[in-house]
């Protein structure tokens, strides 16, 4: 059943969101946009004194948290939780071709990558279930449905993303939950632009050749779509993958 009364458009007033990552890129935007929109948000970053930076500009909370820390992850929830929104957003890249890459690099992107994710919605379950209301989204990557030459072992622990989001709306749409994953093309962050600093110019141009919009994306691009998959209006879509790349994959 919907919310009895659900909340304006765009608003989420008295909600209570997680985002990890928050302290910088796309994970800033959506602190920025929760906030604008009502909702207390708690950033949790590697990265404090971002993170605190932040806090203090959009009106928000900070906690350092190493998301791939599962330990760390149970405290930071019970501590600062229950939350009624969790944005599993905070990644990490590396450029080299698999062939090149080792167990350890191996181990760190998934560790990061996909098993913070487990973490982190292992954490909130519990208190939204109870709750009967929930809102999961996760950020993946366009990589992850099309490959990626140089983030072999990224794209697969993002494809694991996307297939933990289809199970996770499954489980828990008797409480209310939805789960929904974002699949970003290439957005203009730090990530983004350490990536250019390795692969120069060629590397830009080859991006944003693969997109239709031939641009790169905005964080607040993405943003804006967890904004609308956090929304008493997205109330009916749970287990889907939204892409936001500019037609990225589409040819042209
Ligand atoms: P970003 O600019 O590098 O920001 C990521 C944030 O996550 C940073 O503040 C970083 O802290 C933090 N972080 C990294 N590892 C962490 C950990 N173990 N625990 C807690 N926080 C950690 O990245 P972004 O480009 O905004 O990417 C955000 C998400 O979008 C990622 O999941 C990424 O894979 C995905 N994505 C990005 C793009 C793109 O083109 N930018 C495309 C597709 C998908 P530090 O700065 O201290 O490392």
């Amino acid at each position: 059943m919907p919310a009895a009364s659900p909340l304006p458009f765009g608003r989420l007033d008295g909600r209570r969101a997680l985002v990890t990552g928050g302290a910088n890129g796309i994970g800033a935007a959506i602190v920025r946009g929760f906030a604008a929109a009502g909702a207390t948000v708690v950033i949790a970053d590697l990265d404090a004194m971002g993170a605190a930076a932040l806090a203090r500009e959009a009106g928000a909370s900070a906690v350092r948290l190493d998301v791939s820390d599962t330990g760390q992850v149970h405290e930071a929830v019970a501590t600062h939780g229950p939350f009624d929104i969790l944005v599993n957003n905070a990644g990490i890249d590396q450029h080299a071709f698999f062939s090149d890459t080792t167990e350890q690099d191996w181990a760190k992107l998934i560790a990061v990558n996909l098993v913070s994710v487990l973490a982190c919605t292992h954490a909130v379950l519990p208190a939204m279930q109870a709750a009967g209301f929930g809102r999961i989204i996760n950020i993946a990557s366009e990589a992850a449905r099309l490959g990626s030459k140089g983030g072999a072992v990224y794209a697969a622990a993002k494809g694991g993303v996307i297939s933990f989001t289809k199970s996770i709306a499954r489980e828990n749409a008797r409480y209310g939950i939805t789960a929904n994953a974002i699949t970003p093309g290439p957005i203009r962050t730090p990530m983004l632009e350490q990536a250019v600093a390795e692969g120069g110019d060629k590397l830009l141009r080859a991006m944003t050749d693969t997109t239709l919009l031939r641009r790169l994306g905005e964080p607040e691009e993405v943003a804006a779509a967890a904004l609308f998959l956090a929304s008493d209006q997205a109330a009916y879509i749970t287990g889907e993958t939204l892409g936001v790349s500019g037609g990225m994959g589409l040819g042209g």
